[in-house]
């Protein structure tokens, strides 16, 4: 079978990717290892994904947004970080100029994980041009000047002029493509679960670096709130043992009473904390997307964010590359992709990688270092307005 894009991973950037494609006449096959049913049905994964209004903005584009019901899109109005307890908070709110001159009112939006992923499948099966095979395993993968071709398991070879790898950290294509990958262990474990309360959390998302955890709060509906546990491996058992109850009162414990007696809303997930960055983002006739590109620790929240506006760079080039009867997939325009996108994503894994090494690193001198940190931040309106500008995107 030929193709004009083949996309490996059928992941949000994966299909956001495929979304772009939408009126032309380019035929794309998704190649997904899992069943159509988690596809079709993504089910709760206890990751609420922050969303800047660059990605609202990508999302509307590409109608998945509107595919989301008003009330599972919370607003996140500000953001508080602490440092040890509870006492002195570096405050971020939506900057002056973006609030008068773009009427722009919260610092971003949280939506489900399974929610976006379920918005653009949504509108991507309905896509004409686009195939999904699931429960496919990609054996082989060979790309010259000419094209991709890639071999099943089921010995079927497929071939286009562009190869996609949408396919998470891990990526079995980016090892294919013999692509090396910085890859950063952080020998942590998140650990993601809702919990509802009595008290008001004010659309805040509060980040709390306790000493040996890290606690994010992040606000969903006024009395439901998503909490995001970091914490060393060793202890990570100990918690995952915990009842609901037992669970719940720990991070009462852990957020000193803030928003009252907690309840544990839902069910429990975790997830091994590891960074990459591939050292390129381009090989011949191909090209890495999303979390294969780069996964980023989940703790400023650009990891999403990256992958739409990811996709949305190239998709745009390739796009342009169709209409004037070009080839879209030419080691030029691939190169223009990898110099943009890049030129994003650097700065962003590194300096976040940079942060949470100064955030966890508990020596009497560090603690002191990160609380003269948040005192002089606050006190410095351009490194907040900078802040401010990577969390709304603008
Ligand atoms: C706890 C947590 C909180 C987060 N919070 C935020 C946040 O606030 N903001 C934000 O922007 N981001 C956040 N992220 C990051 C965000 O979830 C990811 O960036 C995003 O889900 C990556 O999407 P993706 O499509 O690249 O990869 P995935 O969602 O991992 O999808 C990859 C797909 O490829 C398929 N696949 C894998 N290998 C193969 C193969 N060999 N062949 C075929 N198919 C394959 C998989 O089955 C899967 O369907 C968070 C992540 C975590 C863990």
């Amino acid at each position: 079978m030929t193709y004009d894009i083949i996309i490996i991973g059928a992941g949000p950037a994966g299909l956001a990717f495929a979304r772009h494609f939408k009126d032309t006449d380019l035929q794309i096959a998704i190649i997904e290892k899992a069943p159509l049913d988690g596809i079709a049905h993504p089910a709760y994964d206890g990751r609420e994904i922050a969303l800047t209004h660059l990605s609202r903005e990508i999302m509307l584009n590409l109608g998945a947004w509107q595919r989301i019901p008003d009330d599972e899109i919370y607003k996140l109005a500000d953001a508080k970080v602490y440092n040890g307890d509870f006492s002195y908070a570096l405050h971020f709110k939506v900057p002056k100029d973006l609030r008068l001159m773009s009427s722009i009112d919260r610092l971003g939006n949280l939506i489900s994980n399974h929610n976006i992923r379920q918005a653009f499948y949504d509108e991507v099966k309905e896509l004409a041009n686009v195939k999904i095979l699931t429960e496919q395993n990609v054996q082989d993968i060979k790309t010259d000047d000419k094209q991709a071709t890639i071999t099943l398991a089921n010995g079927e070879k497929l071939t286009a002029s562009l190869l996609i790898g949408a396919d998470s950290r891990l990526s079995f294509v980016r090892k294919k493509l013999g692509i090396g990958a910085q890859m950063n262990d952080f020998g942590r474990t998140v650990i993601v679960f809702r919990v509802s309360h009595p008290l008001s959390n004010e659309a805040t998302a509060r980040e709390c670096f306790l000493y040996g955890r890290t606690l994010a709060l992040l606000p969903l509906h006024d009395h439901l709130t998503n909490c995001v546990i970091t914490l060393d491996n060793t202890q990570t058992d100990t918690l995952l043992n915990m009842s609901g109850d037992e669970l719940a009162l720990e991070v009462q414990r852990m957020m000193g009473d803030q928003l009252g007696k907690l309840t544990l809303a839902g069910t429990v997930h975790h997830y091994p904390l590891m960074g990459v960055h591939a050292n390129t983002f381009v090989s011949a006739r191909s090209a890495l997307i999303g979390d294969s590109a780069v996964g980023m620790h989940p703790v400023t929240a650009h990891g999403f964010n990256l992958g739409l506006m990811g996709a949305n760079t190239l998709a745009k080039l390739v796009l342009d590359a169709h209409q004037q009867g070009q080839d879209i997939a030419s080691a030029a325009l691939l190169q223009k992709y990898n110099v943009r996108h890049q030129a994003h994503t650097r700065p962003l894994y590194h300096g976040t990688n940079l942060m949470v090494n100064l955030f966890t690193d508990d020596k009497k001198s560090m603690q002191a270092l990160r609380d003269l940190t948040l005192r002089v931040s606050n006190h410095l309106p351009p490194v907040k307005r900078w802040i401010s500008g990577q969390l709304t995107g603008k």
